[in-house]
């Protein structure tokens, strides 16, 4: 079962996704995450990408893509996975369609996380993740890439009928349930 997780930062996305990874027991693969793990180990790619993401930027297309396309080959990937972060332009999410064609697979779900504007910034300054781009300034740039760059995606799924909208306004149980259901169809 291979998903996809959508929406602005803010929006849950990471939440839903480890609920998910633990009930149905497919892991989650989160491009963000793996670039902060590569930072804090200050590997090549750490620090290739740490002055794009600080600022709220998009990390290229290639790098991203080359990426997804390597950790996809691993075994713990076989049964399914949640992609959390990824794609986040609409040329990574036609590398992604070619990548699922060349594994003989198909996308179950593309999940969009509805959350209004004005509490996605509250969100994330409440988290407290203590991210480095959890500045106002980063993540006010990073909802204006989200909007010119990463939105147009939506669209392209939208034409391959596997687009889902949730309401991401709730608790987190709440907004799970909701997901289960889009799951279970
Ligand atoms: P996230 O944890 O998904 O909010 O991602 C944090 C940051 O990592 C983003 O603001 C980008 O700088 C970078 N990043 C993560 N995933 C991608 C992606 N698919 N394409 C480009 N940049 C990404």
């Amino acid at each position: 079962m291979n998903i996809i997780l959508f929406g602005p930062p803010g929006a849950g996305k990471g939440t839903q996704a480890k609920l998910i990874q633990e009930t149905y027991k497919i892991p989650q693969l989160s491009t963000g995450d793996i670039f902060r793990t590569s930072i804090k180990n200050q590997t090549p790619l750490g620090k290739k990408v740490k002055s794009i993401m600080d600022a709220g930027e998009l990390v290229s297309d290639q790098v991203v893509v080359e990426l997804v396309a390597e950790e996809l080959k691993k075994d713990e990937y076989n049964n399914g996975y949640i992609l959390d972060g990824f794609p986040r332009t609409v040329e990574q999410a036609k590398a992604y369609d070619v990548l699922l064609n060349q594994m003989n697979e198909k996308l179950k779900a593309f999940i969009v996380l509805q959350v209004p504007e004005k509490e996605l910034v509250n969100r994330i300054l409440s988290r407290g993740e203590g991210r480095a781009d959890d500045t106002e300034e980063a993540i006010i740039r990073r909802l204006e890439v989200y909007h010119r760059e990463t939105s147009p995606v939506q669209e392209h799924y939208s034409r391959q009928g596997a687009v889902h909208m949730i309401n991401g306004l709730g608790t987190i149980e709440e907004i799970f349930v909701r997901i289960q259901a889009v799951l279970a169809k």
